[in-house]
């Protein structure tokens, strides 16, 4: 296979970048797969400076609505139309099963869809005031969005920023996880494609301590919108306080899942597998601590044990494969690191945590899923992200208790509820400190509803008409009629 060489995307066309060059590599089987010539600090000016000469001067932010709303339809038709090709090209970027791949390409193409329709349904308001005159506000677009994305689901984040960033009139300058930028590139091309005007969406890929700081520094950035881990979400937060940049941080989880003795046991456990090794783990909202009832937790704990060992680790192209490789060897240790301090801790591992030393998988970064019992609120492994295929299941006595453990954790991002008892489920989703949550089944994304963590799980949401909040700004206005 030839290894192909990008570069940035900026005012409609792919250029070089000035920064170093990196090799792309494939984390199913180590090789190479492409280069990429990444942005240097005088590209992300040039790349920022541009946008804001679109954004004031350009036709994008005073484009009639209903055109706009047409540009980001089109967006969504072409994604959909291209979502074979995408798919492979995410697949090939993180190692994972061609099929997930290809289907988050339709859950992108639903995000562009969404904010195609929501452009001219989000909007000011008169308000009854002073007696004189009229009073009103207008919602307007910030200017430049720097949108620094990670590498877990590179193209759907992309899709929760810029839809409606666009949606609202901003220009956009995206900065991909280096290690996974190609899907971002292909989607500026199906931009120009589709009608948006050259220079209102640019591509910087790069590392985040140059390209991703540059962006954050840039004075001429109106807004963040960070998708990352909580420790790098901090310092974009406080570098972008310099000069008062808007900013909405997407960040770490460490999620639980409530299963209480009167819960549908099999439905819950079949769901309860991919809630935590979907995406081999590396899912800010995966159920990474499993929470039981004592009546039933020998009985889960024997189903999920059976469950994860029959899960098929597998090269993301071939058919039936559940659990591609992790992101990279680096990623790979940082997890096994945690399995030493989990075992050190003097949790129980019922299964998994090798690597395949033979066949067609030993040069990809894989690792079987991993089970820990015996743990307790307090472990690292029960309160550190390990963004990996592990989980941990506990006991718990009683409602209290229970939501006294999920609460235990500097995250709130996601979880579930496992339960037939209705009032129950009220009461325990009310005392949750976590910005998702679902009853019997293990969603976080619906693409209507807004997306988002409380505590140090972030700031500000995504998805739904919430997400317009954050990529507009009120005026007030108050017309005299004296
Ligand atoms: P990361 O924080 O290392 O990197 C995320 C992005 O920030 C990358 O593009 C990176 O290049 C950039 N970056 C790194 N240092 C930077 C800096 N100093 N200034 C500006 N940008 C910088 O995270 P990651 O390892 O790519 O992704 C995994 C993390 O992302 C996990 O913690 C996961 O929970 C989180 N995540 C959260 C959500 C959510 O919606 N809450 C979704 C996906 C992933």
């Amino acid at each position: 296979m030839s290894i192909s060489t990008h570069g940035l995307y900026i005012d409609g066309n792919e250029a070089p970048g000035h920064g170093e060059l990196m090799e792309l590599i494939n984390p199913a089987n180590g090789e190479v797969h492409a280069k990429i010539s990444c942005a240097s600090e005088a590209d992300v000016d040039q790349a920022v400076r541009l946008a804001d000469d679109r954004f004031r001067n350009g036709k994008w932010a005073s484009m009639n609505s209903r055109k706009r709303g047409r540009i980001l339809q089109n967006m969504a038709n072409l994604v959909r139309q291209k979502r074979n090709e995408l798919g492979e090209i995410e697949s090939r970027n993180t190692g994972k099963p061609l099929g997930n791949a290809t289907g988050e390409m339709v859950a992108v193409a639903n995000c562009f869809e969404y904010y195609a329709g929501a452009v001219n349904k989000f909007f000011g308001q008169t308000i009854p005031g002073a007696a004189n005159g009229s009073l009103m506000t207008f919602r307007e677009p910030l200017g430049v969005c720097g949108l620094i994305v990670p590498w877990n689901f590179p193209l759907i984040i992309t899709a929760w920023k810029v839809a409606p960033a666009l949606a609202m009139g901003n220009t956009v300058v995206i900065k991909p996880a280096e290690i996974t930028p190609l899907s971002a590139l292909a989607l500026a091309d199906i931009a120009k494609e589709a009608g948006l005007p050259d220079g209102v969406l640019n591509v910087v890929p790069g590392p985040g301590e140059l390209t991703g700081e540059a962006l954050v520094g840039h004075p001429l950035v109106r807004k963040i919108s960070f998708t990352g881990s909580t420790e790098v979400g901090k310092r974009v937060m406080a570098k972008a306080a310099t000069d008062i940049k808007r900013v909405s941080l997407e960040l770490g989880g460490k999620s639980a899942s409530i299963v209480f003795a009167d819960a549908n046991l099999d439905a819950c456990v079949k769901s309860s597998i991919f809630a935590v090794y979907d995406n081999t783990g590396q899912d800010c909202c995966a159920r990474s601590r499993v929470l039981v009832e004592r009546p039933i937790f020998e009985a889960f704990v024997e189903q999920f044990i059976a469950q994860a060992k029959d899960l098929k680790l597998g090269l993301p192209e071939e058919t039936g494969t559940q659990i591609g490789p992790l992101i990279s060897s680096e990623q790979r240790e940082r997890v096994c690191g945690y399995l030493d301090i989990a075992d050190d801790e003097g949790a129980r591992r019922l299964t998994g945590g090798e690597t395949p030393a033979d066949g067609p998988l030993k040069n990809g970064y894989y690792l079987s899923p991993v089970v820990y019992v015996d743990v307790e609120p307090e472990m690292r492994i029960m309160q550190e992200e390990v963004f990996g295929p592990v989980v941990s299941i506990m006991p718990f006595d009683g409602e209290t208790e229970a939501v006294a453990i999920a609460n235990n954790s500097n995250y709130g991002l996601s979880g579930s509820l496992w339960t037939r008892d209705v009032a129950r489920a009220m009461r325990v989703s009310r005392a949750l400190e976590t910005g998702m949550l679902s009853v019997n089944t293990s969603s976080s994304v619906h693409i209507e509803a807004p997306f988002g963590g409380v505590k140090q799980s972030g700031i500000g949401r995504e998805q739904g008409m919430a997400a317009l909040d954050h990529y507009s700004e009120y005026k007030s206005v108050f017309i005299s009629e004296e």
